[in-house]
């Protein structure tokens, strides 16, 4: 008999990804769907499942979603601004196709478990992951578990302190100048003209990008003081930038709180680009184990 699959599911607002491995993480096969209407999109995520016999499925979803197994609409995506997709019953929906444990998480925790358990993670008793993409977006990890109460943290939003050389008004709808607003992708383009990747590495933005960042770090070490902070996403392509970041960090913190070396605190993704997918496919190994 040939061996079950892992499936992982990073749904994002742009596309989504779907995947299936092994045991080991190990990722067989990966494609990707544009996000369109959930009636489209589900199909082609449930047509690429049904070729393979898998036997647990992860999914790390763009949100905010009810994560909270006990309520009615768990598993929902809730109030997103993608009206397509609002109110909608993602593991419902999986669920009737699977009859399979699901294990249903936000996008950045899925990534940050990812680097938990086999990246820049792996080895801390808490790590927090942040991405740096068309949102900004982070998980935080405490020995296995994910740090959540009523609901997931929305880290992305918080408020930053402006640079003084900033002018930009910020691209948050609901609250202009948070970290979303000035940092994400989309605030780059919109201050620049240009998209991240199409600027110099020797433009002034990225000082004021990398301001942003430190602050997230700044903000995350107080409140958390994890073992390490990893920053992936589009916009951290930019490798320049972490030495910035770490300046930034290092003139905020002003010596009141003694971190790991910051090369090895303030880090980007071990896994490059597969936190996500490795993260769902071991989000879906424990929930099967804890089935
Ligand atoms: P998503 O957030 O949709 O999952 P990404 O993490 O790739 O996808 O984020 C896309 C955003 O990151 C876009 O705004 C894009 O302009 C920006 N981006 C992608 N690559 C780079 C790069 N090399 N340098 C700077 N910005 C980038
Ligand atoms: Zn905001």
């Amino acid at each position: 008999m040939t061996e079950k699959l892992l499936g992982s599911i990073e749904a994002g607002g742009t596309k989504f990804v779907c995947g299936v491995g092994n045991d080991e993480l190990k990722i067989i096969e990966r494609v990707s769907f544009p996000t369109t209407t959930p009636e489209e999109t589900m199909a082609l995520v449930i047509g690429f499942f049904k070729k393979y016999n898998l036997k647990a499925i992860g999914i790390g979803s763009f949100g905010p979603i009810d994560i909270h197994k006990d309520s009615p609409t768990y598993g929902h995506i809730t109030s997103t601004p993608k009206l397509a997709w609002q109110d909608y019953d993602f593991v419902g929906a999986m669920k009737k196709e699977f009859d399979l444990p699901i294990a249903f998480t936000t996008d950045v925790n899925a990534a940050a478990y990812g680097e938990y358990v086999s990246g820049n993670g792996k080895g801390s008793s808490s790590c927090v992951y942040y991405t740096i993409g068309t949102g900004v977006g982070a998980g935080a990890i405490q020995d296995g578990h994910f740090v959540e109460g009523f609901s997931h943290p929305e880290m992305g939003h918080m408020i930053v302190k402006r640079h003084s050389n900033d002018k930009f008004k910020g691209s948050c709808p609901f609250h202009s100048d948070c970290l979303e607003g000035m940092a994400a992708g989309p605030a780059i383009e919109k201050r620049a003209g240009k998209k991240g990747q199409d600027l110099s590495e020797e433009d002034l933005i990225w000082d004021i990008e990398a301001y942003y960042i430190a602050q997230a770090a700044y903000n995350t070490t107080l409140m958390l003081a994890p073992d390490v902070i990893i920053f992936g996403g589009g916009v951290m392509k930019q490798r320049h930038m972490l030495v910035k970041v770490h300046r930034e960090f290092e003139k905020l913190i002003n010596g009141y709180v003694k971190t790991p070396p910051l090369k090895d605190y303030l880090v980007t993704p071990k896994l490059e680009d597969d936190p996500g997918t490795i993260g769902c496919l071991a989000l879906a190994k424990k929930e099967l184990e804890n089935s």
